[in-house]
Formats: C-alpha cells, structure tokens, sequence
C-alpha cells in the first residue's frame, strides 16, 4: 500500500504483485497563502486526508490489514513540519516547499559562505527551497520555540517523518536518505547530519530524526489506525520514488517527471557526482546496504506553463486540448515563450527572472503561442540534459517520462527531436505510488530484488 502525500492531495494506491492496481483513492488538502511568498499546509490536514484515503482505498477493495504487506510512503520533499514531542502538535503550520520567505537569508548565507560551502557538504545550493531555512524561520519568529527546541522538546520533520511519527503512535523519529538529503543538514557522503550546517542554522541536533534506509521495516502502524498493525517497510521523496517506479535502476538511467514543474533525475550508481552546470547532488535511495545518488534537475514551471493559457489567458478548456493546437501548425512562426513566472530554476537559479513572449509578428496566431510554450517545456528540459550530460560524460541516449503533461504526444516527439533522445513513457501515471510500493515491497519480500520487480511488470 503506498501513501503518496504530495502537494495538493494525499493519495492511497494498493498494488498487486504485477504493479496493477487493485484500489485508489484521493483527498485534496488545502493550500494557504498567508503571503506572497508564502506556502502553507496543515499538518492535521496532511495527516487526516493521508489516513482517510487509506482507508477508503482498503474498503474499495474489500480488505483489512492483515491483507496488506506493507506500507511505502513517498511525499512531497522539503515541505518542513516542527512539533512538540510531548504533544504530538506542530508549533507552526508546515512550511512547503515552495515557500520563498527565507530568500533574503539564503541570499545572505551563500554571499557568507559561497556556493561551494553547501555544494560540497549537501549536493545543494543555499535556496529557500530546501528544509534548513524554514526550520531556521520557525525557531526565530515562533514564541518560545527556540527555547523548546534547545530543551529538546521540539521535533523536525518533512512530511514522511511527520506522517511516520503519527502513524507509529509516536514510536519512530525516522526519515530516509533521499529526503534527509533535501534537509540542506545532511553530509551526503559521510551520511550523517553535519554538525557545522545544524550550527550554522542554528538548529539543535535533538530535533532531527533517525535516517533510515528507503527500503526497510521501520515500524507498524499503531492499534485503532486501520484495525491492526501494519509494518511500515519504504519511505523516499516523490521524485526518487518515481525514478524508482519507472525502474531506472542502473547508473546512467534518467527519467523525467513532467507536472506542474518538471524533474530530471538520474541516477550516478554509488558516487557522488557534483555538478559543474547547475545542477544539485542528491540521495536517490539505500537499501541499508548500499546508497544510490542521483544528479537532479528542477524546471519551476513546466505543466504548470499550459494551465497558465488555460486558465489565465484561456485559449481553451483542457490542457489536452494543446496537442492538437500545436500539431495543426508547422512550426512557431518564430515565436518562442520563456515561462519563467516564479523565476528559473536548474541551471540557471535565478530568483528574479520573469516570463516572457519573443519574436512576435502580425503573424503570429493563437496556435503558435500554444506552440511555443509546449516548445518551452522541451527546451527547458533540453538544458537540463545538456547540463546531465556535461557533467557525467554519459551520452543519455534515451530517458522514461512520466507525469500529466507527459500524456502529450506533440510534447513528448518535440523534446524526443531537439534533445537527440528516445523518450520512452511509462505504461502507468502513478510511478511515483509504484516505486514507493516497490521499495517497501522489497523489504517484506514481497519482490525478491529488482530483477522480480522487472520480470513482474
Ligand atoms: P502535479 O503532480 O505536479 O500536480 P501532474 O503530473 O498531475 O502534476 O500534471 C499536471 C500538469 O500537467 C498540469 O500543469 C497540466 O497543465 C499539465 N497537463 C496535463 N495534461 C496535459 C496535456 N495533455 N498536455 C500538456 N500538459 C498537460
């Protein structure tokens, strides 16, 4: 059973051996913006929606817990929750990932310390994005919460720790590698919290939790969640979870996630490898006897750029329609679209770039427009498989894809076409609830291994 908490809903997918799925089931959390540059969820909210949707999906199939082998979590990263031990209460609402308010603080950390200082410890650059800054913020402005902290009262988590603490009654503390690794804290090669980084920030060692592998039994869900006990066997990111899912297993494999934004990761076996383009270092996932990394990539507005003509500028009613839009011209007529509305991410990182249309002429047509911006998903995305390939001196000859917008054809060929790559999608949308599914099946011998996993599908 994989619990998928992401963004904007909690989601429960049950999964039979072949990777079928045998029930799901959805809830939407809300979003607040209490600010500008400000995300927030409820972690009760989190936790609640995740619950009930696991529940519901059991039901829809007809089955108790005894039915189930175990459970994988895989969850929206850095998404950062602070609580209080004796409590079980967050001290603040969670702050998501998207959240900017600590940009002027990050700004002020890497002007300190340089690019190369975090780089070199995390795999990562001093963004907002990552979990540091916003446990920084919420022990500076939340009363009393740097005094509870230094007590050892308060807890950190991202949203697995905190779904994971919950579900075990307070029993288990734990996050697993790829998402300690999006903490900004954790020494991605020694594979430990940094102690310099934690003072840095200015965060006791007592609130971390214990880094566990993504694969493995960590615990049971306690008595009265679901009737029974089930053992709690996976846990890793979303996007290591779909890199798993789509079963890029062997170094060199990338996969591509194309959604609101858009994700590149691929996997570089058992080294680190350290970015000279613009990219970041990360944990793609362990299982207790071995550590996987990955170099990733993150495009800010992918998907998100034809909800944008559907919703804003409204030249039509659904995202599919823009398939057929741009297939029925030859080209952009010059028009070329920079959808960098919330600034650039990988390679670029650049905060304060905004979008923009070029190379308008009276000629150009709605069509175009719509075009141009599938066009601009492809070649954002062609930057960050250029930037791949510099780095690991692999040819990345082909990649998987998955995610809504990779439902589209046009898109798919384009970036097949500029990016001199097989582009190969996925049977199944839910990768990322698969891999998290597989990882915790591989721990309760459910699969025998990656070849089983394979040879299932
Ligand atoms: P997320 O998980 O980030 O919410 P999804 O993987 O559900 O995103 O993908 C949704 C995104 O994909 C939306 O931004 C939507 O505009 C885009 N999208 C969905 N279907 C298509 C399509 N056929 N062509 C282009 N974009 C699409």
């Amino acid at each position: 059973m994989s619990m998928d908490q992401g963004t904007t809903s909690s989601r429960t997918i049950i999964f039979d051996r072949e990777g079928g799925i045998v029930a799901k089931a959805q809830k939407e959390i809300t979003q607040y913006y209490p600010a500008e540059d400000r995300v927030e969820h409820d972690p009760y909210e989190i936790l609640a929606s995740q619950i009930s949707s696991a529940k519901e999906a059991m039901s829809m199939a007809g089955l108790t817990c005894a039915d189930i082998c175990g459970i994988g979590v895989t969850n929206q990263r850095e998404t950062t929750v602070v609580w209080d031990s004796k409590t079980g209460d967050p001290v603040y609402p969670a702050i998501v990932w998207q959240d900017r308010r600590t940009a002027g603080y990050c700004s002020r950390l890497t002007a300190e310390k340089g690019d190369g200082y975090f780089r070199e410890k995390t795999g990562l650059i001093a963004d907002p994005y990552f979990s540091a800054s916003k446990i920084a913020w919420i022990l500076d402005n939340v009363p009393d919460a740097r005094e509870d902290a230094e007590a050892g009262k308060l807890l950190f988590g991202t949203v697995d720790s905190w779904l994971i603490w919950k579900l075990t009654g307070g029993a288990r503390h734990v996050t697993d590698y790829s998402n300690a690794a999006r903490t900004l804290l954790f020494d991605i090669a020694a594979l430990d919290w940094d102690s310099e980084l934690l003072a840095l920030f200015g965060i006791p060692k007592s609130m971390m939790p214990e880094v566990v592998p993504s694969s493995g039994i960590v615990g049971e869900t306690a008595e009265g969640i679901f009737g029974g006990r089930i053992k709690i066997a996976g846990i890793a990111g979303d996007q290591q979870a779909s890199l798993f899912g789509l079963c890029c297993f062997g170094e060199g494999d990338a996969k591509i996630t194309y959604g609101t934004g858009c994700f590149m990761l691929m996997n570089t076996g058992h080294r680190v490898l350290r970015s000279s383009g613009g990219l970041i270092s990360t944990i793609a996932w362990s299982d207790g006897k071995d550590v996987t990394y990955a170099l990733e990539g993150s495009v800010f507005i992918g998907g998100a750029v034809v909800q944008w003509l559907r919703d804003e500028v409204r030249f039509f009613d659904e995202a599919a329609e823009s398939e057929g839009f741009a297939e029925s011209v030859a080209d952009t007529n010059g028009v070329y679209m920079v959808p960098a509305f919330t600034g650039l991410g990988a390679p670029y990182w650049d905060a304060n770039a905004r979008g923009a249309v070029f190379g308008l002429t009276r000629g150009a047509r709605r069509e175009h427009l719509i075009r141009a911006a599938l066009e601009s998903i492809a070649y954002q995305n062609n930057d960050l498989i250029e930037a791949m390939r510099n780095d690991s001196g692999l040819p990345i000859s082909s990649l998987k894809a998955d995610g809504g917008a990779s439902e589209n054809n046009f898109l798919m060929q384009f970036q097949a076409d500029i990016s001199e790559a097989q582009v190969e999608r996925g049977r199944l949308v839910e990768t990322t609830a698969l891999g998290a599914a597989y990882l915790a099946g591989l721990a309760v011998s459910y699969w025998n291994g990656k070849d089983d996993i394979v040879a299932s599908r």
